[in-house]
């Protein structure tokens, strides 16, 4: 399919495994928003941009857009025969989202799944990605991407 693939969906609590502890927490998409727009693009982890919505009394300031790493993979919740999409968002935050709505742009894709024999090398895989998606999205054509509507839009 064409990019950016366009998905909003709400963040849901998952298993609390995601990697706070590890200091890459990853908010997890309803499953909803990942069965309607990501059926049919591999499993792997992609690159792209991601904003949290503003609540109702921030309705008319746009809300930042940050560099994300999404992993696509199998949902644990569902016999893994439906899909979980875990964005983590490249920044910082004071506190957890959970509930709002994530408009996220999927760019590229970096990598497919792997099975790691240690936390240490899948940390090390996160960071790697981290690091690719950094350069990538510094190229203006997706640099372009976060003026689109889609994240100006009110919700
Ligand atoms: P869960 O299993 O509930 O997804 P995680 O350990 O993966 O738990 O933490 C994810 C939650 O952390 C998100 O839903 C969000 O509320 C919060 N959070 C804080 N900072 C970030 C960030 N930079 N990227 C993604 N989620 C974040
Ligand atoms: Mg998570």
């Amino acid at each position: 399919p064409p990019y950016p693939i366009l998905v909003s969906g709400a963040v849901v609590k998952g298993f609390g495994r995601g990697g706070k502890q590890l200091g890459i927490p990853t908010a997890n998409l309803a499953e909803d928003a990942v069965e309607r727009t990501l059926r049919d693009i591999p499993i792997g982890v992609y690159l792209g941009w991601a904003q949290i919505a503003g609540e109702p009394q921030q309705q008319q300031q746009q809300q930042p857009v940050w560099p994300m790493v999404m992993s696509l993979g199998w949902n644990p919740y569902f016999q893994n025969e439906r899909r979980s999409g875990e964005v983590h968002v490249i920044h910082n935050f004071d506190e957890d989202f959970y509930g709002r709505t994530l408009n996220v742009a999927i760019l590229a894709y970096i990598r497919p799944e792997r099975n790691y024999d240690s936390l240490d090398a899948l940390i090390a895989d996160i960071h790697f990605d981290i690091d690719v998606a950094h350069r990538s999205l510094a190229r203006e054509a997706y640099q372009r991407v976060k003026e689109l509507d889609f994240f100006s839009a009110e919700i």
